[in-house]
């Protein structure tokens, strides 16, 4: 297992219980729309269905929202922070690369904001939860950091030298469309063989199905919960997602040289499975020195949430208003 960053956690201070936010997180089928205390409280949770028809989605979403909205009577709602599984152009605030999501162009932003009257952040997941490690102190003293989203997709996003960073469009860090195999499966973006096709939740539950040898629709928490209970091709399912996880990271390691890679999604509650294979591939592909430390984040599913909350927050009070001082958390 790889060790935490040095200092001991800050200690959250109790802040005021009656600002909240709304964060949501879109995945392909569907989106988790949750409100959120200052203190990073889950107060509510819903899940509504997603489809590729962006204003319908966009309706229940927001249908949702007011719902919790009403539900929350004397609270005052800060703002909504959005986690997509896209690349928003920080220009024109429009998601423009969501493969998976297959939205044709479409202003969420301004939907959203015209029915709820509150301000919308919108971000790329892998961002919103890199976002919430770096405001949340996780990552104290830390300036090259990436975080890898494995999902329906693989997202990642990049801290280089203590910065985001974003890129033209909005697009930098779209490693989970870099090919492992050019002639391999065809992929969302249309290329073919990209690092996703190979690595996300999807492959996994394809590996499942090509050792099963018959068709069988199952969730990927389904996958999970197989291999605890001994099923040896749902094991070695996650095992073969979990190479391809390591082996993915190869242009992120010679490419940036992160001294840590954060690893979000429902991946992280199977760690004793993933997280041995994918430290070995990192060792493998580090070419001078100590490879990264690879980090689970602590949340499971609901990192994205966190991130998606971090993006009103961020807003608000510095790290030091959020924490409680502590010398001995202070990085040398
Ligand atoms: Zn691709």
């Amino acid at each position: 297992m790889a060790t935490a960053p040095r200092g001991r956690p800050s200690t959250l201070l109790e802040l005021n219980v009656d600002l909240v936010v709304i964060a949501v997180d879109i995945h392909p089928k569907q989106a988790t729309v949750a409100t959120v205390d200052l203190n990073g409280r889950l107060l509510s949770r819903s899940v509504v269905p997603v489809t590729s028809d962006p204003a319908s989605s966009t309706r229940l979403i927001t249908e949702c929202m007011l719902r919790m909205q009403r539900g929350l009577p004397g609270k005052t709602i800060e703002g909504i922070g959005v986690a997509l599984p896209g690349r928003i152009d920080p220009g024109t605030h429009l998601l423009v690369f969501a493969p998976n999501l297959q939205w044709p162009d479409f202003d969420l932003k301004g939907a959203i904001e015209k029915k709820m009257h509150l301000p919308v952040t919108m971000e790329n997941a892998a961002t919103a939860c890199l976002i919430a490690e770096v405001t949340g102190g996780r990552i104290d003293g830390i300036r090259d950091a990436v975080m890898v989203t494995v999902s329906e997709g693989v997202g990642t996003s990049v801290f280089a030298n203590g910065q985001l960073i974003n890129g033209l469009h909005g697009m930098a860090g779209e490693f989970g469309h870099i090919p492992l195999d050019p002639s391999g499966l065809p992929c969302s973006c249309g290329r073919r063989g990209c690092w996703e096709t190979f690595a996300s939740c999807r492959a996994a539950l394809r590996y499942y199905q090509e050792l099963q040898s018959k068709a069988e629709t199952i969730t990927f928490h389904e996958l999970l919960n197989r291999a605890e209970e001994g099923d040896q091709h749902a094991a070695q399912a996650l095992a073969q997602q979990a190479l391809y996880i390591g082996r993915g990271l190869a242009p992120i390691i010679a490419g940036l040289s992160p001294s840590v890679i954060l690893v979000a999604g429902d991946i992280t509650s199977a760690w004793h499975r993933f997280g041995p294979i994918i430290e070995k591939e990192a060792a493998a592909l580090t070419l001078v020195g100590t490879p990264p430390q690879i980090l689970p984040t602590h949340d499971g599913d609901i990192e994205r949430l966190r991130g998606a909350a971090a993006l009103v927050f961020q807003r608000r009070p510095t790290r030091e208003q959020l924490h409680q001082s502590d010398p001995a958390a202070v990085m040398a």
